[in-house]
């Protein structure tokens, strides 16, 4: 069975076609960006191993659909004979607010729910539902599924996802934390149970998922427990540009100081600050702040050392919400490539039982693997997550 994934946000369509009863394997994918301007460009890969890079002309996300559909079809190229070999799509979908816990089979009902989100996450929701939209013209009859980046985290307690703020905004306005990332939450904790050799029911995990957005969460019996990012994907860890955990008091002392409306400040905190913002290099790519700070850069030194310090209180914290742990798991950009950042994150852990391997922590590799030293308590874990995967997994699992 071939199930497509579908990515799609502002201006690109990510995409992956996988084999499900192949086990799951990816037959081809890529990525179409810049979609509606003069230099939208495709990058298509397949398992034969083509790779091609072209300038297409593409206006909107259906043209993109359009687009991939006829890519994996192509004679030379393509992986499958007929379109009609695509029994299911999953799309990633970023908020689902509170009555979206699983993944769905999306109707009017779920596109309804998708778009009482766009106020609350008004940069992803809307580009996802163009792109369900776009499937459903391309790919007629095909189902599609919504798998959403907050229905791993559905399973809080309520003492972990409310805010100490009147109840009325809960009840009546849904202000509470949803978290974000649950796709990679969900593959890594269930990739850190299996390398441990154990159920995900039978382990607590701390999963730190650090890209250029990053978010943390503890998850105990496979259930999500808590997680850094809250009604948006602003709260937290430092991020790339975002900010994460604040006074509130500082946004109105923001918007006096800079001279911003709300919208203003906004922008400011979500684009401006995190890395890119305390570094000052103009970058926010942990490799040119690790490099900067390699050559001299106090304030890069500082930025870096900020940025650990953060994970780290958050790993004290989830370890005390979890009532122990069995495994720290780093996963996504910097969590997977930079050995540097990990071992600042853990220094001074060893009190706590998480005692890292320094020469297995600078080995780089793609495979899931531990980098404790072999006396430590807890696991230490580098984790490769696979977003697409999981979508293609969980879309399977609901419609076969
Ligand atoms: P992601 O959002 O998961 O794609 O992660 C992207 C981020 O990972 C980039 O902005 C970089 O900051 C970081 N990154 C990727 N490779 C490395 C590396 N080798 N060393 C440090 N940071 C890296």
């Amino acid at each position: 069975m071939i199930v497509l994934v579908i990515n799609a946000g502002s201006s690109s369509v990510k995409f992956t076609c996988f084999d499900m009863a192949g086990g799951g394997k990816p037959l081809a994918g890529g990525l179409i960006e810049r979609i509606g301007l003069d230099d939208t460009s495709m990058k298509y890969t397949n398992h034969k191993g083509d790779v091609l890079k072209s300038k297409v002309a593409v206006k909107d996300a259906q043209e993109a659909v359009k687009l991939i559909s006829d890519k994996l079809v192509d004679p030379q190229h393509g992986v499958l004979k007929s379109l009609s070999e695509v029994k299911a799509i999953g799309h990633r979908v970023v908020h689902g607010g509170e009555s979206v816990t699983d993944p769905v089979i999306i109707d009017e009902k779920v596109k309804a729910i998708i778009r009482d989100c766009f106020s609350i996450a008004p940069l992803h929701n809307p580009p996802n539902l163009i792109g369900i939209e776009a499937c459903e013209a391309v790919f007629p009859g095909v189902a599609n599924v919504g798998v959403f980046d907050t229905a791993f985290h559905a399973t809080m307690p309520a003492h972990a996802y409310l805010y100490g703020l009147p109840y009325d905004l809960y009840t009546e306005h849904k202000i509470r934390r949803y978290g974000f990332h649950g796709t990679s939450h969900a593959y890594v904790s269930r990739q850190a149970a299996a390398l441990l050799g154990a159920k995900p029911e039978d382990v607590k995990v701390i999963v730190c998922h650090l890209g250029n957005g990053g978010s943390i969460s503890a998850v105990s019996g496979g259930k999500c427990q808590d997680t850094s990012m809250g009604l948006t994907p602003l709260e937290g860890l430092i991020m790339g540009t975002r900010c994460g955990d604040l006074d509130p008091a500082i946004v109105w002392n923001i918007m006096k100081i800079k001279g911003l409306d709300a919208n203003g400040v906004d922008n400011y905190l979500n684009k401006k600050s995190g890395l890119l913002g305390l570094a000052g290099i103009g970058s926010s790519d942990l490799r040119d702040i690790e490099e900067a700070h390699n050559k001299g850069n106090q304030q890069c030194r500082q930025a870096l050392e900020t940025y650990a310090y953060r994970i780290k209180k958050y790993i004290g914290a989830y370890m005390a919400a979890l009532g122990g742990l069995d495994c720290v798991a780093f996963t996504a950009g910097v969590g997977e490539n930079s050995a540097t950042m990990r071992e600042l994150v853990l220094k001074g852990l060893d009190g706590l039982g998480l005692k890292l391997d320094k020469a297995k922590n600078d080995l780089r590799s793609s495979e899931p693997r531990f980098v404790n030293a072999s006396d430590s308590p807890i696991k230490i874990a580098v984790i490769p997550t696979d977003e697409e995967q999981e979508i293609a997994g969980q879309t399977y699992a609901l419609v076969k």
